[in-house]
């Protein structure tokens, strides 16, 4: 995990974020074994802002990969800085329930959780596909 958490935090120090002054650092390890960074990009128009996460995945996509492994989140604060709810969704879609997501602080793991517990009862690819599937 040091892997991810040194990628997180590097990403991290090159985060865009002027109008929040909060940065985010995030990196996943893709079933490839390559490891993908992203910090958040806030923009003026809020809500064109990205995610850190979803700058990793977007990283990871680019690259031709597309399935995650492990998760890693790193953001300052005396609170978790877990994936918001977008993100949650946006990793779902490359992950599985049982990936493991570990929130961090710049000096370390402070909590792992699985995708299934930030995000349980997820609406995934599976939802749309043609074959029955049970819940799982
Ligand atoms: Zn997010």
């Amino acid at each position: 995990m040091d892997d991810l958490l040194k990628a997180a935090c590097a990403a991290k120090q090159n985060a865009y974020a002027p109008y929040s002054g909060f940065r985010v650092g995030a990196s996943i390890r893709s079933a490839g074994g390559g490891i993908y960074s992203g910090c958040n990009i806030e923009n003026s128009a809020y809500p064109e802002s990205m995610c850190a996460e979803a700058a990793a995945i977007a990283a990871m996509v680019g690259a031709g990969e597309k399935c995650i492994t492990e998760v890693l989140v790193v953001g300052d604060g005396e609170y978790l800085c877990s994936p918001c709810g977008g993100c949650r969704q946006q990793l779902y879609e490359f992950a599985d329930g049982n990936t493991p997501v570990h929130i961090c602080s710049s000096e370390g793991l402070r909590k792992t959780v699985t995708i299934a517990e930030l995000l349980p009862h997820a609406f995934g690819p599976q939802n749309l596909s043609t074959t029955k599937e049970t819940d799982s």
